[in-house]
């Protein structure tokens, strides 16, 4: 017999609607496999055997999974250059507490855009690891003191060694790029990461620079099409995102410090954009302490305040917005906060959307997960309370459970 559940007296959210619908919703195989409406003709008054699985969702809210598109699941400490010194087994464990902890908080899939591998997505995949679904890139590509590059000025050495817990390898040059591009898919890589432009956790460079030339971006682009999967950039200002976006990137992250230009591009290349504002205000408030260097710290100042208005811009113009975190080390018990942070400049529905429906088309997912309809996944968020009247809900992780492939993962 097949595994199955069924939600019961639902009241459920068809995000791209807006709306709530009510039924019962019976999942088979952790698909969802058929919604019948309304209280008295649902499943529950029909045909389902006594003895199968139920949820009664009375009085509850029910929303898809919620997918978090900007995660660094090996990130256990914010010192990404005391990461690649240690040992790849015990950042394993590390990143399954934390996992763990995110499933917790209602994502039922999460995209990690540098540092996660095969081993970890096979390890959730085959039920060895309780966590969200993975999407992964393997390591970012960097420039020689480039974003991804941890080493301070006065070292010299660098190991690639690919079992290296770190989150970038080095690549110069088109030639180099083009090979750790294909060597990244051949790991089976869902995207390909690029650090574009400069960053806030990383010893050498600056937020304003822009990395990698035009042709080697390119390379990885034509790299990633060749294979049907994309490309993402890191990139925080206007010039970085639209000589990336003109290259081909398809995702842009951060983008903090973007400019008018940039969101045409958005518009016309149909790119994606994913903010991860919570980090900053976490690096604010407890960077420090989680091992960011002081000159890193003084970075995020600079990216902070852009940041809120750059998102209320681009969602005034209709740019695709995924919802990201970004956040490093002890502080990713903040993930969920990032609800609340984007409820300030936009509708709470379209932040859900953020981590639903419009994540999952930056995935290559659309119809399978991010929604409640037949034929997507059986992931589902249950709360006592509406979200979208208080987002906070959401934010606070005032969940009743986490149902992921038609499992209750987590019960409060
Ligand atoms: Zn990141």
């Amino acid at each position: 017999m097949s595994d199955s559940l069924t939600i019961t007296n639902a009241t459920y959210l068809d995000v791209p609607a807006g709306e709530y619908r009510r039924g019962d919703i019976r999942v088979v195989d952790g698909v969802i496999q058929q919604i019948d409406g309304g209280i008295d003709g649902g499943i529950d008054g029909g045909a389902a055997p006594s003895d199968h699985p139920r949820f009664d969702a009375s009085g509850k809210y029910v929303l898809p999974g919620l997918i978090d598109c900007h995660v660094h699941v090996t990130a256990v400490t914010a010192d990404l250059a005391a990461l690649t010194e240690w040992s790849p087994s015990y950042v394993a464990y590390g990143a399954a507490k934390l996992m763990g902890e995110m499933l917790d908080r209602g994502f039922t899939t999460v995209r990690d855009v540098a540092g996660a591998d095969f081993g970890i997505h096979d390890a959730q995949a085959e039920g060895l690891l309780r966590a969200p679904k993975v999407f992964f890139g393997g390591k970012a590509l960097t420039q020689t003191g480039g974003h991804g590059d941890s080493r301070s000025r006065g070292q010299h050495s660098y190991d690639p060694h690919q079992c290296c817990a770190g989150l970038g390898r080095i690549a110069d040059g088109v030639d180099a790029v083009r090979q750790a591009a294909r060597d990244e898919l051949r790991k089976g890589a869902h995207h390909i990461k690029i650090m574009a432009g400069g960053g806030v956790a990383s010893p050498t460079d600056r937020v304003d620079s822009t990395q990698y030339s035009v042709s080697e971006i390119e390379a990885v682009v034509e790299e990633a099409t060749a294979a049907n999967r994309y490309v993402t950039a890191h990139a925080y200002t206007g010039r970085a995102i639209n000589r990336a976006l003109r290259a081909g990137v398809r995702g842009i992250e951060h983008g903090n410090l973007l400019d008018d230009e940039s969101i045409e591009l958005f518009l016309e290349h149909d790119a994606f954009l994913t903010m991860n504002l919570v980090t900053y205000w976490a690096l604010q408030d407890e960077g420090r302490k989680y091992g960011l260097s002081q000159s890193n710290w003084e970075k995020v100042a600079a990216v902070l305040d852009g940041g809120m208005d750059s998102l209320h811009k681009a969602h005034g113009a209709g740019v695709n917005l995924a919802f990201g975190t970004d956040l490093l080390g002890g502080m990713q018990r903040h993930q969920a906060k990032e609800f609340a942070i984007r409820a300030k400049v936009m509708p709470a529905i379209d932040v859900i959307r953020g981590a639903t429906v419009t994540a999952a088309r930056l995935l290559q997912r659309e119809h399978q997960l991010g929604v409640i309809a037949p034929g997507a996944a059986g992931d589902f968020v249950i709360t006592d309370a509406d979200p979208l009247a208080d987002i906070n809900v959401l934010a606070d992780s005032r969940l009743s459970a986490v149902i992921q492939d038609g499992t209750v993962v987590k019960r409060y």
